[in-house]
């Protein structure tokens, strides 16, 4: 709620802020620091156990590049050096600190090269190659990895890149949308058709590409010559799955055994998403105002406990997550109001000065990006804009507390 004036458009520099990124140009340096080699060389008991470790020398991009073969999410990278031959898994270590660490196994041709492909976890850092025990290489330098790009599309069916034994079913496949949002009515959708080659078992399984782990496994009945569908709602085991890259993969066997895949095991291109856990809520140009409209700025006996975004009177507003009505209202200062639990979040959602009251009650259900509203100047407001809350459980004037969207409203911005 706010009471200062705020004309549109307000500001100009503001509007469609995209994430801004800025990447290291790939340089891969030959880890000469003893301190691993010396510690591996610690035999026990004064005995002289010397353990080769593993030199990276060289780093590029050997499949799957960006554009001037640099690297991204997904490459495949060639690794060059030496002691290889033990090696079984590279590090992406990314930012400082290990959270953001990623690994994948690999299986060494020789002990001087390997390749490796680039988990869509992977950011920018230095990377390290391992095996059993004391097999550990230093780090390179910093790698510079690009993020993926976005998903092909496959809405429509088409036949699989494979790959395909002898004598297995013909597959085609498609998924609906590159970009889904959790708490969507239907988050994704795939589809596929399987023909020729009897087939005797059918799965589809989803499998994020942050690490290559299965996420969901769908058994469906056996069905050939007409599209079947799987859905998927967002959620692994329950939970909200974690946003980011996902793809769906078909494995039919046919008679004998023999089988067919819909991608290989490293394709995250092929009936791939991005799945994301909101979708920004203002569906039209749109600015964030200037200090007054942060969290936290003065107000007449108060702080400003949301932040205001500016965009015409009448744009559309969608819910940023789905989940439960909990108040519908009016009120002098906020206007045309609707607070939403969000699904999953602990988080109830804020939305004041309505254009008009919304047609949702409190009690019934929201799913994400379905429209609530459109912006307004009800109630306690001078120029049309989105006043926007979020608060921490129990909830919105429940016991909970307000906290800053700001940084949330802006990650939303870039992809929605
Ligand atoms: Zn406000």
């Amino acid at each position: 709620m706010h009471s200062r004036p705020h004309p549109w458009p307000r500001s100009t520099a503001t509007v469609a802020a995209g994430a801004a990124c800025l990447f290291v140009v790939a340089a891969a340096g030959t880890g000469a620091s003893a301190s691993a080699q010396d510690d591996a060389r610690t035999g026990s008991e004064g005995g002289a156990i010397y353990v080769e470790q593993p030199e990276i020398a060289r780093v590029s991009c050997l499949r799957r590049c960006a554009p001037r073969r640099r690297i991204q999410q997904g490459s495949t990278l060639r690794i060059t050096g030496k002691g290889f031959s033990e090696v079984r898994e590279v590090t992406f270590h990314g930012g400082a600190g290990a959270a953001d660490d990623v690994r994948v196994g690999v299986r060494p041709a020789g002990g001087r090269r390997l390749s490796a492909a680039v988990p869509f976890g992977a950011a920018t850092g230095p990377i390290s190659v391992s095996g059993d025990g004391r097999i550990q290489s230093t780090r390179t330098r910093v790698i510079g990895i690009l993020p993926a790009p976005p998903p092909e599309p496959n809405a429509e069916l088409s036949p699989v890149p494979g790959p395909r034994e002898r004598g297995a079913p013909r597959l085609e496949t498609g998924t609906n949308r590159t970009k889904a949002y959790f708490g969507a009515r239907r988050a994704v959708t795939f589809s596929y058709r399987i023909s020729e080659g009897a087939p005797q078992k059918v799965t589809v399984e989803l499998l994020s590409a942050r690490d290559g782990a299965v996420v969901r496994t769908w058994s469906p009945e056996v069905v050939e010559g007409t599209v079947q569908e799987v859905g998927w709602n967002g959620k692994a085991a329950g939970r909200p799955a974690p946003s980011g890259r996902y793809s769906f993969r078909l494995t039919v066997a046919g008679s004998g055994g023999v089988t067919a895949l819909s991608a290989s095991a490293r394709d995250f291109d092929r009936d791939a998403f991005d799945l994301y856990d909101h979708v920004f809520p203002v569906r039209g140009p749109h600015d964030f105002g200037g200090a007054g409209a942060h969290f936290g700025s003065g107000r007449a006996g108060h702080s400003h406990q949301g932040h205001d975004v500016f965009a015409r009177c009448g744009v559309r507003m969608v819910a940023a997550r789905g989940g439960r009505v909990k108040f519908v209202g009016y009120h002098a200062a906020a206007g045309n109001y609707m607070v939403i639990d969000g699904a999953g979040t602990g988080v109830d959602y804020a939305y004041m000065h309505l254009q008009e009251p919304t047609p949702f009650r409190a009690g019934e259900r929201v799913y994400t990006g379905q429209t609530i509203g459109a912006v307004g100047e009800s109630g306690n407001a001078q120029g049309c804009h989105l006043h926007y809350e979020m608060w921490g459980a129990p909830g919105w004037y429940d016991g909970g507390s307000p906290f800053d969207p700001y940084r949330s409203l802006r990650a939303w911005d870039s992809w929605s």
